[in-house]
């Protein structure tokens, strides 16, 4: 799978798309085969772009219950195969990609609707070559690899669906609240809905 297919899937090209492409690969090297289905795991402790080329290309979705997210924050990534202990650890290296402050600040620029036609374009090919170097460095220069050991997690258990006293839609059991003696969804416990 190349790295189009990644971006396909993301809809742009960035350096996040290109980080998590890189992890992929990575991954589905160690791990030869994709393996049926489910048996993959992919640990991530970050929900940005990166996610996006695991699921795609290991095929490690939440769907599935093989994406596993925890918010750390971190480009971490951690790869085992369901019933082995035995885990790759993926981190990328910070001084792989040092921060760019100009590059930040027309980010933000962009982010923020501030950013005029010209700024807009310099701030597009320093994210390609951003991208572009995420692509290229050799893996020992972009990743730090551990081999750990982990408790694998148990797999997704299957909950009943009960309806919620007061809008009526169904939500799983053990998420359920409750609220002045009825049983209420989050949301409706919350008052958010
Ligand atoms: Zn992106
Ligand atoms: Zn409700």
């Amino acid at each position: 799978m190349d790295f189009n297919k990644a971006v396909e899937f993301h809809g742009h090209v960035c350096p996040g798309i290109a980080i998590g492409y890189r992890v992929a690969k990575l991954a589905e090297a160690r791990f030869q085969e994709r393996a049926e289905d489910e048996e993959l795991v992919a640990i991530i402790e970050n929900k940005s772009c990166s996610a996006d080329a695991i699921q795609v290309i290991n095929g490690c979705t939440f769907g599935k219950g093989n994406l596993i997210f925890k918010n750390y924050g971190k480009h971490v990534y951690t790869f085992f195969k369901r019933g082995d202990k035995k885990a790759l650890r993926i981190a990328l290296i910070p001084e792989a990609l040092p921060t760019d402050s100009y590059h930040s600040a027309l980010f933000a620029k962009l982010r923020a609707g501030t950013a005029n036609s010209e700024e807009v374009k310099e701030f597009r090919r320093l994210h390609e070559e951003k991208c572009q170097k995420v692509l290229e460095l050799p893996e020992e220069k972009l990743f730090q690899l551990k081999e750990i050991e982990i408790e694998p997690p148990k797999k997704a258990k299957i909950y009943p669906t009960l309806p919620c006293s007061e809008c009526g839609e169904g939500f799983m059991e053990p998420l359920g609240r409750v609220k002045a003696g009825q049983f209420v969804c989050n949301p409706c416990f919350e008052g958010k809905k």
